[in-house]
């Protein structure tokens, strides 16, 4: 069913705990973690818990928790202080784009320079 638990996500288990993360941030809707392979020295997920595979398919079907995601996010980057200096929020949508897990997820990159547009 559409938002449920997938036993082959590896953020679903994030989110289950039976996978560890490093939560930075936690809400009713979402989980906040340190990315594993981090490209900046802010480098952040934040997964809404229910299951959608895309953050446009979460949009589509859970509007009010695909906000709660982007609002996690800015407190996110707020709590690590590069809201002042400028953050990216990134949501990549597809294998093309170099979406790796199919689980919608947004990355909070900051604590350096980022170059536009992005590679
Ligand atoms: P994507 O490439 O936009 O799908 O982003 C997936 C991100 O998940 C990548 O930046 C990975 O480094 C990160 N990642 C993969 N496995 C884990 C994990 O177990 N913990 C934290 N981050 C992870």
């Amino acid at each position: 069913m559409a938002g449920e638990p997938q036993s082959d996500c590896l953020f679903c288990k994030i989110v289950s705990g039976d996978i560890p993360a490093t939560i930075v941030r936690e809400s009713e809707t979402t989980v906040a973690f340190r990315d594993i392979n981090p490209q900046a020295p802010t480098h952040v997920l934040v997964i809404p818990k229910v299951h959608y595979p895309d953050a446009a398919s979460l949009a589509a079907a859970e509007p009010l928790i695909a906000a709660d995601v982007l609002r996690e996010a800015g407190e996110v980057a707020a709590d690590e202080k590069v809201d002042g200096s400028g953050y990216r929020i990134i949501l990549n949508t597809g294998s093309g784009a170099g979406q790796t897990v199919f689980h919608a997820h947004a990355h909070v990159l900051g604590g350096r320079g980022l170059q536009w547009p992005p590679g």
